[in-house]
């Protein structure tokens, strides 16, 4: 298994990704800044750790944003290695690769995925609205050079959303670009979760099925990953220890409210459960959002 570690606070990012599960960016920057000290970093993960023991596999950093924007990640990232208790992750938005600082610090990670949902400047303003000093031919050219030099798992992973860059043509533009990048998988994602525009939409089957059938003209499918459309949640919600340990889970990622209900019952007894509930939705500490049929609790 990977244990997450967040080194970006809610919610800063370059980008403000229209499915992004965060809701919109609220500090949107680019500028690299030292949110935390690396051995506070160390002592969370060895903390998580021992709940955990011999069970990880991958300690992988995230934000609740971009976790390029951490100025000493690669300081966090050493200071972890060297611990020897798991490979390390890295999940960015590619957006600073470019940047010399950057490409060093993702250097050291044994994985790396990077975001590329958009081959044109004007597909990667529609979804993935960019802080406004970014460009994609600059992020291109950072992946290309990254991906030469760098010597562990590199990821690509695609965000496919109806109507915007799920569509054959758009294949065609991605393959453009991909054939410059030396990577080893590319994971092809669709929102499964209630996204931060209203009006996004997973692309119809029918319509996923002929990019992938497309995009595999020019990438072999062993190296085309198309990750399931519904989220295998249970072992996440069932690692919560404490209620507050279940909403503080449900601030980064929206979860069924069915599970969630089901756990706290656990937790709590079915009584308490249900005026738990009621309590923090009056609060306004959670909400419950519907999403592709069903509902979603997200907590703040
Ligand atoms: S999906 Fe990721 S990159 Fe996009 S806005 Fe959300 S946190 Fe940022």
């Amino acid at each position: 298994m990977s244990l997450g570690v967040s080194v970006v606070p809610m919610k800063t990012c370059s980008y403000s990704c229209v499915y992004c599960q965060l809701g919109r960016t609220v500090y949107h920057s680019i500028a690299r800044k030292v949110y935390c000290k690396p051995f506070e970093v160390l002592k969370v993960v060895s903390e998580a750790l021992d709940k955990y023991v011999g069970r990880v596999d991958y300690i992988t950093f995230v934000g609740d944003g971009e976790p390029t924007l951490y100025a000493l990640l690669g300081k966090a990232q050493r200071l972890i290695e060297v611990q020897g208790w798991a490979k390390t992750a890295l999940i960015s938005n590619a957006s600073l690769i470019w940047r010399r600082d950057v490409m060093n610090d993702a250097m050291g990670f044994d994985f790396v995925s990077l975001k590329l949902d958009a081959p044109t400047e004007g597909i990667f303003r529609a979804i993935n609205k960019p802080h406004e000093a970014l460009r994609l031919s600059r992020i291109v050219e950072g992946l290309e050079e990254f991906s030469r030099d760098f010597t562990g798992f590199l990821a690509i992973e695609i965000m496919l959303v109806k109507n915007i860059n799920c569509l054959e043509h758009v294949a065609d533009l991605f393959a453009e670009i991909l054939r410059r990048i030396e990577f080893s998988k590319i994971y092809l994602n669709t929102p499964i979760r209630p996204t931060s525009e209203k009006w996004v939409e997973r692309p119809r089957m029918r319509d996923l099925a002929q990019f992938v059938a497309r995009f595999s003209k020019y990438v072999s499918r062993a190296r085309i990953e198309v990750l399931p459309l519904e989220e295998d949640i249970d072992e996440v919600i069932s690692s919560a220890s404490s209620i507050e340990h279940l909403l503080e889970i449900a601030k980064l990622h929206p979860l069924p409210l069915d599970k969630v209900y089901a756990k706290m019952v656990e937790l709590l007894g079915e009584e308490n459960a249900r005026s738990y509930l009621e309590t923090v939705l009056r609060s306004g500490k959670v909400v419950i959002v519907k999403y592709c049929g069903k509902e979603f609790i997200k907590a703040f």
